[in-house]
């Protein structure tokens, strides 16, 4: 078991009765230090919350019990389900973020957030598809934990879907015909993500693109469905499809 520092946030409530926990969210804190990131996590008109915070040292706070819901997710999204705090479990993971400085998650970090995951997971049953980025859930709104997270290496300790061995054809001749775009819906849609309708325009195509690329396609963040994104948009859907 990780060694844990108890401080409780108020900012939590019960979840709703006969709603299971099958979902979880990893987030950055995005605030220019672990100290004010809890400080506002546990500050009463803040009104937010997570389950825990992971420290960049691989310190864990626990803010709000599991069987809790707490304040992470605000207006969310995933495979139909909205409102995600009622299922999710949600971490924060320390990194000033786009805004105060975005770098390198440390290893040691990682490793700890690895670990935690994977006590979450033996202690819940949430499908691998559900383990999700804030970004993914709310693209319109949200960029946490960002393209520096090792998804890569969550998934090889078993915690996330990533696909092996995709080759990345570039991002010159994104798609923009109306069938090729339908596929690349089709495709969003089978991993989670909500999608505008064809022919409306929320959320925006191009954002939840930025949103998959954050989690999957690193390299090129352009909202585009260029040749690169394309290989990884199709793995990824096929991951999703068995779990
Ligand atoms: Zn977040």
């Amino acid at each position: 078991m990780l060694q844990l520092r108890e401080l409780p946030s108020p900012n939590a409530d019960a979840r709703p009765a006969g709603v299971p926990i099958d979902m979880l969210i990893l987030h950055y804190t995005g605030m220019r230090s672990a100290q004010a990131a809890i400080g506002r996590l546990r500050d009463p008109a803040a009104r937010v919350s997570s389950h825990y915070v992971v420290d960049e040292d691989g310190g864990v706070v626990r803010l709000v019990p599991e069987a809790r819901r707490a304040w992470h997710a605000g207006a969310s999204w995933w495979r139909g389900n909205s409102g995600l705090n009622d299922r999710s479990i949600g971490i924060e993971i320390v990194n000033p973020g786009h805004e105060w400085g975005y770098r390198d998650f440390a290893a040691l970090q990682m490793a700890v957030v690895c670990d935690l995951c994977l006590e979450i997971l033996s202690r819940h049953s949430i499908p691998t598809r559900n383990i999700v980025a804030h970004s993914d859930v709310a693209p319109d709104r949200k960029e946490d934990p960002g393209e520096r997270f090792d998804w890569a290496g969550l998934a090889a300790n078993g915690v996330g879907l990533w696909p092996e061995g995709v080759a990345d054809f570039g991002t010159r001749g994104a798609v923009r015909d109306a069938a090729g775009l339908r596929g690349v819906r089709r495709a969003l849609t089978a991993i989670g993500y909500r999608v505008a309708a064809e022919g409306a325009s929320d959320p925006a195509l191009a954002t939840v693109l930025r949103a998959f690329q954050r989690h999957w396609r690193p390299e090129a963040i352009n909202g585009q469905a260029d040749p690169g994104t394309l290989t990884r948009l199709e793995a990824v859907a096929r991951l999703a499809d068995g779990g």
